[in-house]
């Protein structure tokens, strides 16, 4: 079933993504590559597609981009430095509706962004049914390319919601399972979170100590008990995908766990605030205490780490194009202000070659994560992709952005400790994508075991 858009974001391109929906729904899977026919005049070095990797993508994925980073542009970015009214059933769970909030400096979630993106096809694009676009790979992560320029958090909801929640139900999910909630969230009407991580555990989610045990008076049901942390979306989720070893087993299964559902006592997710980056999403915990769960919410056959690393590959090929968006913001701003900034002689300080150097090793950056991604994800559709290829893309791409952000950072002098320049805030926010999904360091041990072929963990 399609959706209308929304009117308040009608506009010819917008309009645009539903008759491409219409033909998606019409279309193999597009793994066409369209490349540009020669020119006969002289190409121009293009500092924003230095590579011309624009060449390699189709008119769709070309049209889905535009889509989002206009919705992006336009819709998101005013509300992370600028005040907004803060809705009904945002983070301010807590607090009064309509308050005006800013989702930066406040560490403010609007709850009504993934509505917005629901209702423009942006969650769980690259999924098959159940409302969802069917998008390519490269089109999804065109679509975090484009929300992670505005912001890291911003796009690390839409990711949780559509690569590792919808993602995951998707592909483990009973038929049952799927009918429910795959709808809604693609909608952004129900909202996803992802519990992998615990307080003792990150890197090593083997040695996770949450459990299931079967219901001690009710049959049918598994009381799930443990706490889970840094925990993106947890405070204002609906449902709570969270990974547990099951007591008669000892194997990680996994469950949906509906905070509606839950009796009062039994689940907690306090958010955990002052973080120094991500501040334009909501993380939190998620604590359960004997939480009863039906069985029919359990994943039916997916067992130990498959599960939730399967959902994390997917997770981690958005990060590896969403970095390239923010690192793509910081070249632009970082050449603005050094095009417009005069020092020494009234010179622009473009015109210094510590200065051209920031900038072209960014530049080549982006151009060569972009290109590789794009490989990776065409991969991926022809079902060639290795888990330790996603690994190479997500380490790479999230340690060159968060580096080059770094490096552009210096050309904003003084000016770069005011978050109305934006590069402290990328650089903040680039130091948690390096670090979640697989800290970078952990996905070397990953490409050091496929190339050696000895494991480095422990
Ligand atoms: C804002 C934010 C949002 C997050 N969202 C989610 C979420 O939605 N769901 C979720 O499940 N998790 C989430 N996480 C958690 C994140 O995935 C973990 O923080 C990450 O996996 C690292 O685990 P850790 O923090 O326990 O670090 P640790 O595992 O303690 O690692 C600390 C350091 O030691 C290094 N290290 C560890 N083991 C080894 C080894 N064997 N060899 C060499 N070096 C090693 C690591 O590389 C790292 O540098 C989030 C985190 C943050 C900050």
């Amino acid at each position: 079933m399609l959706r209308l858009i929304a009117p308040r974001f009608c506009s010819p391109r917008l309009s645009h993504i539903a008759r491409l929906k219409l033909r998606q729904q019409h279309q193999q899977p597009q793994n066409a590559r369209n490349y540009a026919s020669p020119s006969v005049s002289s190409p121009a070095f293009d500092w924003k597609d230095p590579l011309a990797s624009n060449d390699l993508l189709t008119e769709d994925e070309i049209a889905i981009a535009e889509t989002a980073e206009r919705y992006c542009q336009e819709q998101l970015l005013p509300r992370v430095l600028r005040k907004c009214a803060a809705t009904a059933g945002s983070l301010s769970r807590r607090g009064p509706a309509n308050e005006e909030t800013l989702a930066y400096r406040d560490e403010n979630y609007d709850r009504a962004i993934l509505s917005e993106m629901g209702e423009l096809g942006l969650l769980g694009a690259n999924l098959q049914g159940y409302g969802c676009a069917g998008t390519s790979t490269v089109a999804a992560g065109l679509i975090t390319r484009a929300v992670e320029r505005v912001d890291s958090g911003y796009r690390s909801g839409m990711s949780v919601q559509s690569s590792l929640v919808m993602g995951g139900i998707h592909e483990f999910g009973s038929t049952e399972q799927k009918e429910k909630f795959l709808e809604p969230m693609a909608r952004g009407k129900l909202l996803g979170a992802f519990g992998l991580t615990e307080p003792n555990h990150g890197s090593d989610p083997g040695s996770m100590e949450t459990t299931a045990r079967p219901h001690p008076t009710k049959s049918g049901y598994y009381v799930l008990s443990g706490a889970k942390t840094w925990i993106t979306n947890s405070p204002i989720a609906d449902v709570l995908m969270v990974w547990a070893k099951l007591a008669e087993t000892g194997k990680i299964r996994g469950f949906l766990v509906e905070r509606a559902n839950c009796p009062a006592g039994t689940l907690e997710t306090p958010a955990l605030k002052n973080k120094n980056g991500l501040r334009a999403s909501v993380t939190g915990m998620i604590q359960l205490d004997n939480c009863p769960v039906p069985a029919a919410n359990m994943f039916p056959s997916v067992e130990g780490l498959r599960g939730p690393f399967s959902c994390l590959n997917s997770a981690r090929y958005g990060i590896s194009l969403g970095v390239m968006g923010a690192l793509e913001d910081c070249l632009s701003r970082a050449r603005t202000y050094a095009l417009e900034r005069r020092q020494f002689k009234n010179n622009p300080l473009a015109k210094y070659q510590l200065v051209q150097k920031k900038l072209a090793d960014a530049a080549t950056d982006a151009a060569y994560g972009v290109l590789a991604a794009i490989q990776v994800g065409r991969l991926k559709d022809e079902g060639k992709a290795t888990p330790e290829m996603i690994s190479m893309i997500k380490r790479q791409n999230c340690d060159r952005a968060l580096h080059n952000a770094r490096m552009l950072q210096e050309i904003f002098g003084g000016n770069a400790a005011s978050d109305e320049y934006h590069i402290g805030r990328h650089v903040a926010n680039l130091f948690v994508t390096q670090t979640y999904e697989g800290q970078s360091d952990i996905h070397s041990l990953i490409l050091g075991r496929a190339i050696t072929g000895i494991q480095a963990f422990a």
